[in-house]
């Protein structure tokens, strides 16, 4: 769903983004043993540098390699799909195929009914010719490195739901922005940066409620010793909730995940069933920590106004970078003006660009928190081999060791190396109250 929010409309898809990489953690389930590899980390005199190297040792030269392979192949991901994307702009606007949509719709005497239909018609178009690579990318790159559960018919369901989300709202949003493109004029992208946000909100808001369940089924934990813990640690930290819930993740893979999500009334707490089936108490009590530090910390709420700040400047750019496009292309492309719905292709082709460059900036944006929300967790969970261990799993999805500037540029979380060591610092601090 993810991928296809961003590629369709990337305004809308970066808040989404943002929103999901805050509020959900997934790692992936090792096969270690996590007892054993605690008891030998502590047969040692304690040192943090040597702990940490003994944790990233229990990963095989093989499990190394293919965790390496899956996650810099990420890289070129990120530029093939901004080049895929100019591609498909190429394709609407170069040979005519804006223009062809548009004029079906113009029959319809509103503006805004226009807009709509035209911004329906570009969706799902936009969809069927990205479609290859998302099959590509979804499906088989997933199963070639063994990281999805999902037959085909069920990925391109759940390709299909996220497609439907992205209509309805990207249709709107899109007839919103044109409004405020022919009302505010010279001002309009302040205006479209205030609707996405207000839209990444909404969603933010409504998604634990009725987007989430559209793929996973939800239900509240199983009562016994686990929930109330999870509960406890909870009224510890001030948050209110009232109740824990399971969701059915392992249909899509084994990766393991829990988050904090929501937030006003529709604020909950969920973990998955491979958190469940492949952790630990220690473990999960760790992962829990961490998703209750973005709570604690009002993570949703500073992402948003980060993100509001964020899109200001990527609006300002990307309306100068148009009108410079504008007035040297305008008639080849058969755009008249920002407000002729004609141009939507580039617009989004412009927004794909920017956000590509930009990509340290929203990576580091979001890693920022994750950082703090590690720290709020250990502090709270106070289980720093469950942490480490959890930073292991991580491993199979996420390469484990970056140079700096890798982790800088690509990553949306801490590197294991970093997060284990972390751990490593304050279990070092607190090893009297260590078991
Ligand atoms: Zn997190």
């Amino acid at each position: 769903m993810k991928k296809a929010i961003f590629l369709l409309f990337v305004l809308c898809g970066m808040i989404s983004l943002n929103t999901q990489a805050q509020a959900s953690d997934t790692a992936q389930a090792a096969a270690v043993d996590s007892a054993k590899l605690t008891s030998a980390v502590q047969a040692a005199p304690f040192n943090v540098d040597s702990a940490t190297e003994h944790w990233l040792n229990t990963l095989t030269p093989a499990q190394r390699a293919k965790s390496d392979a899956y996650f810099e192949g990420g890289y070129w991901l990120l530029l093939w799909n901004t080049l895929y994307a100019v591609l498909i702009g190429a394709i609407f606007l170069l040979t005519g195929l804006s223009g062809r949509i548009k004029k079906p719709v113009s029959r319809f005497g509103n503006v805004n009914v226009q807009n709509l239909f035209y911004g329906v018609i570009y969706i799902l178009l936009s969809w069927v010719l990205l479609f290859p690579m998302n099959v590509y990318q979804g499906y088989c790159r997933e199963h070639k490195y063994a990281l999805s559960n999902l037959s085909f018919g069920a990925w391109l369901q759940e390709d299909l739901i996220g497609l439907a989300i992205m209509t309805v709202f990207g249709s709107i949003i899109l007839v919103l922005v044109y409004i405020a493109m022919r009302r505010a004029e010279k001002r309009w992208w302040l205006w479209g940066a205030g609707i996405c946000i207000a839209f990444g909100a909404f969603a933010a808001f409504i998604a634990p409620v009725w987007l989430s369940p559209l793929f996973n089924k939800y239900q509240p934990l199983a009562e016994g010793r686990l929930k109330t813990e999870i509960l406890s640690l909870a009224r510890a930290n001030s948050i209110p909730a009232e109740n824990v819930y399971q969701f059915d993740a392992s249909k899509q893979s084994d990766r393991v995940s829990a988050n904090v999500s929501g937030f006003g009334s529709t604020t909950r707490i969920s973990l998955n069933d491979n958190l469940l089936r492949r952790c630990t108490p220690a473990e999960i009590k760790g992962v829990m920590g961490h998703e209750m530090g973005h709570y604690v910390m009002n993570h949703v709420y500073k992402g948003l106004l980060e993100t509001a700040v964020f899109l200001v400047i990527l609006f300002a750019l990307v309306n100068f970078l148009f009108q410079l496009m504008l007035s040297k292309y305008g008639h080849r492309f058969g755009i008249k003006s920002i407000a002729d719905i004609a141009g939507l292709p580039l617009l989004v082709v412009l927004f794909t660009i920017v956000s590509f460059v930009f990509t340290p900036v929203s990576n580091t944006m979001v890693r920022t928190q994750e950082t703090e929300a590690d720290m709020f967790g250990l502090n709270a969970a106070r289980e720093p081999d469950g942490e480490a261990h959890v930073d292991m799993m991580l491993s199979e999805y996420r390469k484990i060791d970056p140079a700096y500037w890798e982790e800088v540029i690509f990553y949306d979380h801490p590197s294991g190396r970093n997060r284990v060591h972390m751990a490593m610092q304050w279990k070092a601090e607190h090893l009297k109250d260590c078991k």
